[in-house]
Formats: C-alpha cells, structure tokens, sequence
C-alpha cells in the first residue's frame, strides 16, 4: 500500500509527463532582483547604475533576519537601475550586453569527505541555496535541526498540474540529485535517506538503478495526489506525525529536501555555481531561467499567447499567485508560470456568500476550518485565525479549487499572515 495524507485532491487526471528535455532560454533582455515583499528582508545593493557585471557575479545582499545572503546575476550586462521603495533600495534592474560573460567559479579543492558540517552550511550559504518546496534557505534548515534529525526523506512527489520541473530534472540528472543528497546527510549528520516518490512517477525508475545496492537509501512509494509533495502532506505520509505549524517542520525531527535543492547543493560545493537560475514549466514544457526574468520573456519562449489571457499565475493554478502584469519578474522559487484564458469570453466568477458546504474541510490537508478562517480574515479577527491554526495552513489552494462560492480563502488566510506578522491587529 502507497503512503499518504488525509485530505487533498485527486488530480491525477491533469498530471502530465514533463515533453522533452529541459530547454534553456535565450538570453534574455534584462532581469530584475529585488527582495521578496515580506516586510522583513532588505536588499543591500554592491553595484552602482552603469557598472558592467557578469553572469554568476554577486551583485549585492539579501539581509534576512540578521543573515547577510550574496544575490547573484544570473546574465552579463549592465545595471541600469537601483530599484527603490520609501527611501530605502529594494532591488536592482540589469540590461544584458549578450556577450554570456561568467563570472570565474571554484569548487571545493579537495575530497568531499574532508567537508565538516559547518563547511557545507557556509558554501550553501555563500551559494545562496533556496529550500525549493519550502520555505527559506537551504543552511537556515540544517542549522535549524540542530543535529537532531532522525528521519531524512528526500522529496521527489511533484503533484500540482502544471509543475513538472522536479521530475524533469531528476530524469535527466539523477545521478548529481543523488550526490547532493549525501553531502546533506553529511551536513545533517544522518545515515539514512528516505526517496519519497509517486508510486507511478517515472522519477522511481530513474533512480532505483542508483540506490537499490545502497544501505543508505530506501524508496518510499506515495499516492498521486495534491499536494503529496508538500512538505507538511510528506513527513505525515510517511512518518504519521502531523504538525500544526507550517512554518517549523524540523519540530517533527524529520528534514524534507526537494530534490532541485539537493542538486543544487551538489553544484555549489563542486563547482562553485551560485544559484541563480530556476527550472520554470509553462504547459508541457521546462525552461531553465535566470532568476528575475520577466515573465513575458518567458511565455514568449514558449510561443504562450499572453495578450489574450484573463490571468497570469506566478507558479502553478493552484498554489501560484496573480501576476500584476506580464512583466512581473520571476523569483528564486519560482517553478511554474500557467496562464489562464478566458473560456468563451465569460469572466472568471465572483464570490458569493459561504453556503457551509463543508468542502473546503473535507479536502484541507492541515485539517484546520478554512471556511472560519476565511470568514474571520474578512473581518479583520486575525487574532482568532491565529487561535484557529492559521499558522498549519500551507497554502496548497486545496480550499478554494472546491468551493462552490469562489471565496479567495487562501488568498485570505495569507493576509490574516501577514496582517498580523506586522501589527494591524483587529
Ligand atoms: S467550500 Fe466554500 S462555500 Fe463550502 S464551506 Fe468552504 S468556504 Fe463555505
Ligand atoms: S486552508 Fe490552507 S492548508 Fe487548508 S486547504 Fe486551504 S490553503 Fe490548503
């Protein structure tokens, strides 16, 4: 029997098999780093406008909670723009020359087996590593377990339709996927790796040539469905523990890494390769991007018409949010772009009241009331989202593809977040 959750969708109708190989996209015109819109980080800018930089240069910091994280260009060009909000710099705007000047990298000189835990935290770090599939930096995680990880489960589910990267980039470099993985089991100081992956996914094929002689490594077969490659949905499939808080995983003892992260760990070590570059799916198709291009550039790429679509979803249908307009920059988790089309020129629906249907329940993987907390969040009683376990929801989306009324409950909840992140309290 496969493991799994309680709660999501099945979506296994809509999940398709990435086409082809991963592609990598012209260069392209300019790209855009700026600091995420979270009210806490800050960008602190190491170039002035009209300063030629290379691909692979760092071209400033992120300050993060007291953690000083290098932002690299992932083009060569020339910046042409310090972006700037109420005094204060947020990003920077970089103009390519086309010329694919790198910076020079350099890997780890010496055997990996010489590298201490706190070697590998300080190259993820400098390397600007992302926790794809979850939130926050690759060393902030590590650190964050301190050292008390009994259970390391690698994450290659990837149940959201339209999001195909993962399983791309495992199919076609499974063998970096799984170097990675070990030198994380030796910052994490573990001995043994659990391989959740779809029991269909072509990604156990792929793999099981590499670890079926391995004592380090044990497959873990999961059911196809959303959003089994949620971290939160992942440590209750296979461990059993269900924690209330989406934002502590590491409570559970477990570490979930996904397996883009895992390669890219393995790239940063021995190559020196600073992550500025994503794997971004639009339709059928995988496009590798620098980070910060815009994301017409990208539907261009992919012959996506955009001028006719109603909406334009930064990430997937389900977990993405709306882009502003069509050239809205990507960012560094930023794995899907989906575009949603106007069917026979009738308008996407608006809301209505709640019918207390109980569906939003029924499918919700954290097992909190969407429904109330929706209801609250308009009221502004963020105080009682917060007594309800806002905190455990994970923004799966899962509430609003079933509710009949169109409420915008995920988008609600995250309010509720971040209203009361900041003090707007009732
Ligand atoms: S699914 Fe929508 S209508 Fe039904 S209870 Fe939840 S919020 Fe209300
Ligand atoms: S409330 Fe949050 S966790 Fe629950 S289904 Fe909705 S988005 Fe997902």
């Amino acid at each position: 029997m496969a493991y799994t959750f309680s709660g999501g969708l099945d979506l296994s109708s809509s999940s398709r098999i990435p086409n082809g190989k991963i592609t990598k996209l012209p260069d392209p015109g300019r790209i855009v780093l700026r600091a995420p819109d979270d009210g806490v980080t800050l960008f602190e800018c190491a170039v002035s406008p009209g300063e030629a930089v290379a691909a692979y240069q760092s071209v400033g910091s992120f300050i993060d909670r007291g953690d000083v994280i290098p932002v690299y260009s992932g083009i060569a060009g020339r910046v042409s723009e310090i972006l700037t909000e109420k005094d204060r710099t947020v990003g920077i705007v970089i103009e390519s020359d086309g010329s694919g000047r790198r910076a020079e990298l350099a890997g780890f000189d010496g055997t990996l087996d010489g590298l201490s835990p706190e070697m590998i935290c300080d190259i993820l770090k400098n390397a600007a590593i992302p926790c794809r599939g979850s939130a926050g930096w690759i060393f902030r995680r590590i650190l964050a377990t301190e050292g008390k990880t009994s259970r390391f489960i690698l994450n290659c589910c990837e149940s959201e339709p339209g999001v195909t990267g993962r399983r791309a980039r495992i199919c076609e470099d499974p063998g970096t996927v799984i170097s990675g993985v070990k030198l994380l089991m030796r910052a994490l100081d573990v001995r043994r790796c659990e391989i959740a992956a779809e029991k269909d996914s072509p990604v156990c094929d792929v793999l099981l040539p590499l670890i079926r002689k391995d004592p380090l490594f044990e497959l873990r077969k999961v059911k196809r469905k959303y959003p089994q490659d949620e971290e939160l949905s992942l440590i209750y499939a296979v461990t059993g523990v269900r924690l209330s808080d989406a934002g502590h995983p590491e409570r559970s003892l477990c570490c979930v890494i996904d397996a883009e992260t895992a390669a890219a760990a393995y790239r940063a070590v021995v190559y020196g390769v600073p992550y500025c570059e994503t794997v971004v799916s639009v339709g059928d198709s995988n496009v590798i991007c620098p980070v910060g291009v815009p994301v017409s550039e990208i539907l261009d790429y992919c012959s996506v018409d955009h001028e006719r679509a109603e909406r334009i979803v930064l990430g997937g249908l389900l977990r993405g949010r709306a882009c502003k307009n069509a050239d809205e920059p990507t960012d560094n988790l930023t794995d899907a772009v989906s575009v949603i089309y106007a069917k026979d020129g009738k308008a996407i629906p608006e809301m209505s009241p709640c019918t207390h249907c109980g569906r939003c329940v029924a499918v919700c993987p954290s097992k909190i009331m969407p429904y109330y907390l929706a209801a609250m969040s308009m009221k502004k009683k963020y105080r009682v989202c917060a007594d309800y376990s806002m905190n455990a929801c994970t923004g799966c989306g899962c509430c609003d593809f079933v509710c009949p009324a169109y409420i915008p409950i995920k988008k609600l909840i995250k309010q509720a977040k971040q209203r009361l992140s900041i003090n707007t309290e009732e």
